[in-house]
């Protein structure tokens, strides 16, 4: 039974997994897999994340993590576990869902980053360590 939710959860999060995985062929990034998760890193892969909006340490795509160096991804694998538990309970409405809660709060004059209930969450859990 567990092994049936474990694999449903997979499934459910593959959307974004496979997109996950692409962008780590297409930028060269180094994979390995740590407890069920793949992670990702490499120069590109750094300067990806180094340029987004908000610039961050690493980002989970459903069961992909992408980090900086090895360094920041094992700083922040306790975060981003909680974020690929979140995609396996949001699946595909995951990322829609993320950013319709920051524009929400964006416009409330809120951090839409921080004041996320799914960050929330995942500084929690770090918290929690
Ligand atoms: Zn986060």
């Amino acid at each position: 039974m567990r092994i049936a939710v474990q694999i449903i959860a997979y499934l459910w999060a593959s959307p974004y997994t496979i997109t996950g995985i692409a962008i780590g062929l297409i930028l060269n990034g180094r994979f390995q897999r740590v407890d069920g998760v793949i992670e990702i890193h490499g120069p590109r892969i750094a300067w990806l994340l180094r340029h987004m909006i908000v610039c961050a340490q690493a980002l989970t795509l459903g069961h992909v993590v992408f980090g900086q160096n090895e360094s920041a991804l094992d700083f922040t694998r306790r975060h981003e576990r909680v974020h690929v538990r979140q995609y396996e309970r949001w699946g595909p409405m995951f990322v829609p869902l993320y950013l319709l809660f920051s524009a929400i709060l964006f416009l409330r004059g809120r951090d839409g980053y921080r004041d996320n209930p799914f960050e929330i969450e995942a500084y929690e859990a770090e918290e929690a360590e």
